[in-house]
């Protein structure tokens, strides 16, 4: 905006020297009033080496307030810790598995060419699109620019967001992506592959030709771009995900855990067998033996593919609910190993009705949305009490039963 007044260049230097004065007591004089303004002031410098032009920087920063709420979000602990069955009942239900094939059928041409491009098949492909926006129905309402300044200049991980803040405005300034199309969860992950926009800038490819890396508004970029991170993850198209086992009475389980890979034959002479009764793969493919719920519920053997899979989030359930996921929409059937639990999760669809049935009990939770919140935690406790179950606000299969009963459960 400065550039070439055309003065001499000694009356510029002492300008610039007069103007970096008075900056820094304008900033100083903002920290007191307005540390959010001196912040940013303060990140103009670094976001311009790391290739924000000044003009994106200040057009895209004019204007920002902060927003608390993502730094409470951020420090919090979850008061709720979420059974895996319930996780994976709400992850990978009758109505994803619909949905999912549905889009298989719908982008079948596209999932086919991303699929020869990156070695990646199709389930698996779209199995990650169903887990991280319900095939593009769910991107996260926040704007990324409020989100990650705010990370940016309050809270524990400052750097880490002050990288992915530089990230967003580049994908403005370079990409041509809208301010209000970048929305998404607190933490700034965003569009239909619900990328951190730092790996987006790395891994997003333009698949439907038209120029642009558009990971919101573009199902083609969005499936082929995950594609493109699983292959970068070292996926393998030679090798499955990893297989649903059933375990030998007496297994030392000592040696469990995915990273304790072993070949498939060491598992296989120590009589660890697929549940569906076909043979597991000869040879020395390493596979770890993952027990997400201990030796009394489901098992998995799992190759490097999985761990492809859980580097995309970084939780082993997470990466599981995407395996089941793609063998679900591949045609498989339910875990046959039931979770070690009297009191099941419960489908979305389940979600759903107990809402409505907490309704039809006089409890305010706005439209039934399948998504058990703290305000249906609450209701569901109080509701609980009347029924005369034990009041945890989780949303299983008992409560579900007595709610749809409608009288105390004996
Ligand atoms: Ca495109």
């Amino acid at each position: 905006m400065h550039r070439n007044t055309g003065r001499p260049r000694a009356t510029r230097a002492l300008a610039r020297a007069l103007s970096g004065t008075a900056l820094a007591v304008l900033a100083f004089a903002a920290q007191a009033a307005d540390p959010f303004a001196a912040c940013l002031a303060q990140l103009r410098g670094p976001a311009l080496k790391a290739g924000v032009s000044g003009a994106t920087f200040d057009t895209h920063t004019a204007g920002l307030a902060p927003d608390m709420a993502v730094i409470g979000l951020l420090d919090a602990q979850p008061e709720f810790k979420t059974p895996i069955w319930d996780y994976m009942a709400g992850l990978v239900d009758d109505e994803r598995v619909a949905d999912g094939q549905a889009g298989m059928a719908r982008w079948q041409a596209e999932l086919a060419r991303a699929a020869s491009r990156y070695g990646v098949d199709p389930a698996t492909i779209a199995a990650v699109w169903g887990v991280e926006s319900n095939y593009g129905r769910t991107l996260g309402g926040r704007p990324l620019l409020t989100s990650l300044s705010t990370l940016s200049c309050f809270g524990r991980r400052q750097a880490y967001f002050r990288g992915e803040f530089y990230a967003t405005l580049k994908i403005i300034q370079d990409e041509h992506l809208a301010p209000d199309r970048l929305v998404g969860s607190w933490a700034g992950a965003f569009g239909q592959t619900q990328f951190m926009p730092s790996t987006y800038l790395r891994l997003a490819v333009d698949f439907d030709g038209d120029g642009r890396r558009d990971l919101v508004d573009s199902v083609p970029d969005a499936l082929a771009s995950t594609a493109h991170f699983l292959k970068r993850a070292g996926w393998n198209s030679a090798l499955d995900w990893g297989y649903e086992v059933r375990l030998p009475a007496g297994l030392d389980t000592a040696g469990a855990g995915r990273k304790n890979k072993r070949p498939m034959s060491y598992w296989a002479k120590q009589g660890v067998a697929r549940v569906d009764g076909r043979p597991l793969p000869a040879g020395d493919v390493p596979a770890g033996l993952l027990l997400p719920a201990g030796k009394s519920g489901p098992a998995f053997l799992v190759t490097r593919n999985f761990d492809a899979l859980y580097s995309y989030n970084a939780a082993e359930s997470y990466a599981l609910a995407i395996a089941h996921l793609s063998d679900r929409l591949r045609g498989g059937g339910p875990l046959a190993q039931a979770w070690p639990t009297d009191d099941p999760g419960l489908s979305r669809a389940q979600r759903r009705e107990l809402q409505r049935l907490l309704i039809a009990r006089g409890y305010d939770l706005g439209e039934p949305d399948g998504m058990i919140g703290a305000r249906t935690r609450t209701a569901l406790q109080s509701a609980q009490r009347e029924l005369g179950l034990p009041p945890d606000g989780r949303a299983g299969l008992k409560s579900l039963r007595a709610l749809q009963a409608g009288k105390p459960a004996d």
